[in-house]
Parts: structure tokens; C-alpha cells; sequence
């Protein structure tokens, strides 16, 4: 009879620190139970020989728009969750706008609810956070919100109905919506582009004609989203130290260079997440691919990018969020390009674009490992985030060592045909299985269907 139910064997293990060490790694009911030299393979119902290769703590997705359930032919929780587990993730955080906008206590309900039997991956939820839903903030924040999210940008053409509750434009707005949040504790995460700048240039560009991927590139320039980054350090430097800021999706050097003087001060937090496309693109792949590339904000600059790994290295950058946004073909082959959605379903090269860093000797191994145990606090995921004897069994063991060919027809993304993008691009390191909550739930590219349902709800339970 086992007495636990699995025993990786020979695995490594890289603190967030960057000490390194071998151990076989016990998991037992869930939990990691055990890190030890004599993990004895007789007990165990199942042995994962590591090979010598690392085990990290399951990679937290700060940002995901599966959008469930609004959007059925793009994504939903089941297809988007087979897509993180194949990407090495094991927690997803998904972003409130939908139909209906998670913007009040029951759309957030309804969305919760959605979860139980229905996921590969955890899933956490935020909460929108506007001007026009105050009132909102503290009961969503009691249901287990793991952050709030504000855009301080209008909603794009034909979707204000998704974005309801979760805007805030002038200084009062953003003022109020930040002092609530701040009240209860959480992250007030921002898209940072300033309103004024992207309204007027789409607007001009619209009107003279224009229609072209270069446009718009322009239409969201850099100092957008410097602009709206000082006007969020600004606002939260007043409200004093309790305030929580994150930054969604940093594209730009200058950007990151504010940031990083604000975080030397340290008079209030602020976390700052960076996005896969920012790393594996530039403004010239954006012309390229059209469409397929536009993201808001959009492709930057080859020295924004290099700020990037830069700002990991130097921890400017707390996480990574992939911002999988999935849309189907014929959405972004829409003729109007203002009105395409913008996103890409990126989750499945999370991961993989950061191990090709370490591969390399851009960034440390720890660095990525640091960023879960970071996540795991700033979003209040009390025992995740982290390889250590206690911890819920949330892991990904990895292959820092083969390269391959991304082909985007075997990604679990509903919206693969829309991956095109990522086609042919050759990342070396992968992850080879996928463990939620102490079961296997992806083996060697392979999703495990019959552990539909290892993926839970999960709130926010501890203040970071
Ligand atoms: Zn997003």
C-alpha cells in the first residue's frame, strides 16, 4: 500500500536566491510533503525520474483574458486551462472584462462559478474597478477577488459593453477608484495608456484614412504610456503607504526607468508585470504579421526590448502575466484594423519565451522562480509560488536543454489559428510536466483530460 502518491526523484531545485540543490520531492494529498536525499520509490503510487532536470514552482499567469463565458469560439476556461497546463502554468489570473464585466458581486459570482469541474489550471479572479462601480469594490473584494483592475484608457471601438465598471480617465476619477481599492488591501492593477493621447491620434488616423499597422503603431505612442504610468505614481504617492500599484504590461524603457526610481522610495508598493510578445517581438515583426501583432500597447522598439531583460535582471519587473488574449482568424482579419481586437493567445510561450532567456545567459533560472513567489504574495496566494515542504504540490518540471520549432497547430488554444505569429520561432527549453494541486495533469505535450477539474477557484487569503 503507497503512503503518498508521488515521488520525483532526482530533481533540481533552484531557490529564489539562485542556490541550487538536488532532492527527491514527496507529494502527498495535494501538498508538497517532503524534500529530501531518500525519497523511498516503493511507497510512492507514481515515480517521476527528473533526470537531473529542475522542478519549479507551477508558473502564475498574472494576466489572462479567456474571457468565459462571452466568447466560446475563442476560449473558455476548459480549453484556455489545457492551453496554461501545456505552457508549464498552473495558475491563471483572468482579467474582468467579459460579458457580462466582472465588474459587480454577481457577475463576479457567476464567473466564480464557472470554475468548479471545468479547469486545468487554478483560477483567480480580479475584479474591474471604475469610476462608475464604487460602491462594488469592497463586496467583490470580500468574495476572494485576487486584485482589482482599472483602465485609464477608453474601452476600444464596439466593446464598451465588456468594459463596463473598470475605467477611470481624469485625476478625481482615478483618485477615488485607487483610495477605495486601497482600502481593502489589494492590488490596484492599471493598463497605463493616456487617454487624451490614444483618443485624439486614433481619431485623426480614422478620420484622414488611414489603415495601416503603421498607424496605429503610431496612434499609441511610448509617451502614452509614460504619460499614464507618472499620472497612476502620482495619484497612488498621495494616498500614502497602504496604496498597492500594479502596472499591467510594460512596453517601454522610459516607463521602466520611472518605475524604477518610484520603487527605490518606497513609499507605497508597486509591482510591475511584463509580457512575452514584448520580449519576442518589435515594432518591425508588428508591420510583418498586421493585425495578428497588434496589442495594446503595441510592439515597441529593439532597445525597449533589451530594457526588458534588463529590468528583470535588475527586478524592476516583478512577474509575468502573458496577457493571452485569444480572438478567432476572422477577427483579426476584420478589413477595418481599428476595430480588430486586439491580443494574442500567447499562454502556451509564457514560459517557454523566458526559459529561451535563460538559455541564453540573459536572465537567471531564479529570476523566473522569484517571480512566482513574488506573484503568489502580491495576488494572496497563501502556499503557492514556491518548492518548499508545505507548499500545495503546484509544479512544472522543465527541460532547460532542447530547442524546438514552435508550431502553433498544436497549441490547446481554441484560438491557435490565430497563433501564427509564434510559427517557426525556435525557443530552446520546455516544460515536460505539469503537476495541479499533486496531480499530473500534462505529460510530455500531452493533456490529461481525465484531470479535468484538478484546477480550483482560489481567492485571495493572505496580506502580502
Ligand atoms: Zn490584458
Amino acid at each position: 500500500m503507497p503512503s503518498f502518491q508521488i515521488l520525483i526523484s532526482d530533481a533540481r531545485i533552484v531557490q529564489p536566491d539562485g542556490r541550487v540543490h538536488s532532492a527527491d520531492i514527496v507529494l502527498k494529498d495535494g501538498l508538497i510533503s517532503e524534500i529530501s536525499h531518500s525519497g523511498d520509490p516503493s511507497r510512492a503510487d507514481r515515480v517521476i525520474d527528473a533526470k537531473d532536470n529542475f522542478v519549479l514552482p507551477g508558473i502564475i499567469d498574472t494576466h489572462t483574458h479567456m474571457g468565459d463565458p462571452a466568447f466560446p469560439e475563442r476560449e473558455d476556461f476548459t480549453s484556455g486551462t489545457a492551453a496554461a497546463v501545456s505552457g508549464g502554468v498552473t495558475t491563471i489570473l483572468e482579467m474582468p472584462s467579459s460579458i457580462p464585466p466582472v465588474s459587480d458581486p454577481a457577475a463576479f459570482t457567476s464567473r466564480s462559478n464557472r470554475i468548479a469541474g471545468r479547469a486545468y489550471a487554478n483560477i483567480g479572479l480580479y475584479a474591474g474597478a471604475g469610476f462608475d462601480n464604487l460602491s462594488e469594490i469592497e463586496p467583490m473584494s470580500d468574495q476572494g477577488a485576487v486584485a482589482f483592475k482599472t483602465y485609464l484608457q477608453r474601452p476600444p471601438l464596439g466593446r464598451e459593453r465588456e468594459h463596463a465598471g473598470m475605467h477611470a480617465y481624469d485625476d478625481d476619477q482615478i483618485r477615488e477608484t485607487f483610495s477605495v481599492v486601497s482600502k481593502t488591501g489589494k492590488l490596484l492593477v492599471v493598463h497605463a495608456e493616456d487617454d487624451a493621447t490614444v483618443s485624439r491620434l486614433t481619431s485623426k488616423f480614422r478620420d484622414e484614412g488611414r489603415n495601416d499597422m503603421g498607424s496605429f503603431l503610431e496612434s499609441r505612442p511610448a509617451a502614452a504610456e509614460v504619460r499614464a504610468v507618472k499620472r497612476s505614481l502620482k495619484v497612488a504617492s498621495h494616498l500614502g503607504a497602504g496604496t498597492k500599484l500594479g502596472i499591467a504590461h510594460i512596453s517601454t524603457r522610459n516607463a521602466l526607468e520611472l518605475l524604477a526610481q518610484y520603487k527605490l522610495q518606497k513609499s507605497f508598493r508597486i509591482y510591475v508585470e511584463g509580457r512575452p510578445d514584448y520580449l519576442l517581438f518589435d515594432e518591425k515583426d508588428a508591420l510583418r504579421f498586421g493585425a495578428f501583432l497588434k496589442t495594446y500597447p503595441p510592439l515597441r522598439t529593439k532597445k525597449d526590448r533589451a530594457a526588458i531583460v534588463e529590468a528583470i535582471n535588475r527586478q524592476t519587473i516583478d512577474y509575468f502575466g502573458s496577457d493571452h488574449a485569444p480572438r478567432t482568424r476572422g477577427e483579426k482579419q476584420i478589413p477595418d484594423l481599428w476595430r480588430v481586437p486586439a491580443g494574442t493567445p500567447s499562454i502556451e510561450i509564457l514560459l517557454r519565451t523566458l526559459l529561451d532567456l535563460v538559455s541564453k545567459k540573459q536572465i537567471e533560472l531564479a529570476s523566473i522562480v522569484r517571480m512566482q513567489r513574488t506573484a503568489a504574495r502580491a495576488f494572496g496566494l497563501s502556499n503557492r509560488g514556491e518548492v518548499t515542504v508545505g507548499s500545495i504540490a503546484d509544479l512544472v518540471l522543465i527541460d532547460l536543454k532542447s530547442t524546438c520549432r514552435i508550431e502553433s497547430d498544436r497549441f490547446q488554444t481554441r484560438s491557435k489559428e490565430s497563433a501564427v505569429v509564434y510559427d517557426g520561432l525556435k525557443l530552446t527549453g520546455k516544460p515536460l510536466i505539469t503537476i495541479v494541486g499533486g496531480r499530473i495533469v500534462m505529460e510530455n505535450g500531452v493533456v490529461l483530460k481525465e484531470t479535468l477539474g484538478a484546477g480550483q477557484f482560489v481567492q485571495f487569503s493572505q496580506v502580502a
